[in-house]
């Protein structure tokens, strides 16, 4: 009987392993026919800077609706796009989408894309000629353009990507570091390039007020900011207690579901034209 059972929980776990391949070819292959039917969406989230009380740029967030399973998040995505080859094509559509987006907006307002390690590799060539090339073609500001990138780029290939960094910063390109204090090297590569802004992560802002330690970590954040002239972004703020907190620590530019979710293209325009919701700042930030 124990080795009826050992058998049938034998067959079980190869029919699991079965369906999650099966379902993981599945998706892969969804996600080749999106991407070659531009069928994957851009949403823009507000940037918020502290001292103005506006909205001064938006962060573009790829979206994927898919036909069957629905909204799934690039958290998950990205990841699979990375391993089955296809982040060239999604980063380079992402860019042209979201620098022709801002090109309707009022002209102060900035342009966030993320970038992907593999979008370095193997020497950014690609990447550089891509940006120039969206720039050209769309007429974009390059001074509005602010590219994203995660310190996990400058743990291996260091010289290539710095090159790369640099080659990016001299079209007039901006240069973030996102979900900064979640790497391996934070304070080591502040000394080798000069990034124009730090983007703390949430997982400190999400518990200021909660846990001292994280006020700490972020008061020690801006405060590199202010030495260093660079701005600091607070990203994943909810709350107005997280907001009192990050203005009190001279936090530069806020995120957040606080002043707004990730909208369509359609939806982020008449905020931008009509200035925001500036009520909602406003009085968000007398809370
Ligand atoms: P990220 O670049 O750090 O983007 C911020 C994430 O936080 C977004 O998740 C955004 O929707 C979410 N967020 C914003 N405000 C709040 C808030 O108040 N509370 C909470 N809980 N979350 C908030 P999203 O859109 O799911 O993207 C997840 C990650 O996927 C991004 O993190 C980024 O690493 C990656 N990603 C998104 N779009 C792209 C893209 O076009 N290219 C690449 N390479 N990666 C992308
Ligand atoms: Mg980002
Ligand atoms: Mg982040
Ligand atoms: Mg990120």
């Amino acid at each position: 009987r124990a080795k009826r059972e050992g058998r049938r929980t034998h067959r079980w776990f190869d029919a699991d392993v079965d369906t999650v391949i099966q379902a993981s070819r599945a998706l892969e292959q969804d996600l080749r026919a999106a991407v070659a039917d531009k069928a994957l969406g851009v949403h823009y989230q507000p940037l918020v800077d502290c001292a103005r009380d506006e909205i001064v740029g938006c962060e573009a967030l790829v979206r994927w609706r898919h036909p069957v399973h629905g909204f799934i998040s690039p958290a998950e995505f990205i990841p699979l796009a990375e391993t089955i080859g296809l982040i060239l094509d999604i980063g380079d559509y992402v860019l042209r989408e979201a620098c022709r987006e801002a090109t309707s907006w009022p002209e102060h307002v900035k342009v966030a894309v993320n970038l992907s390690p593999a979008q370095f590799h193997p020497n950014g060539n690609h990447l550089v000629d891509t940006v120039k090339m969206v720039l050209d073609e769309t007429g974009l500001d390059p001074a509005r353009l602010e590219v994203e990138i995660t310190e996990s780029i400058l743990l291996k290939d260091t010289e290539t990507n710095l090159a790369t960094l640099a080659r990016l910063r001299a079209l007039g390109v901006r240069i973030a570091v996102d979900d900064f204090g979640t790497g391996y090297s934070s304070l080591t590569y502040l000394r080798v390039f000069s990034f124009d802004k730090l983007k703390i992560d949430k997982s400190f802002v999400q518990e200021l007020g909660a846990r001292p330690e994280c006020r700490a970590i972020v008061a020690a954040i801006t405060g590199l900011g202010s030495s260093l002239g660079i701005t600091i972004n607070a990203e994943g703020v909810e709350t107005p207690v997280q907001l009192r907190h990050l203005r009190e620590l001279g936090c530069d530019e806020v995120q957040g579901f606080l002043f707004g979710r990730p909208v369509p293209p359609e939806r982020i325009r008449p905020i931008l034209a009509t200035g925001g919701p500036a009520f909602r700042l406003r009085e968000a930030f007398a809370a």
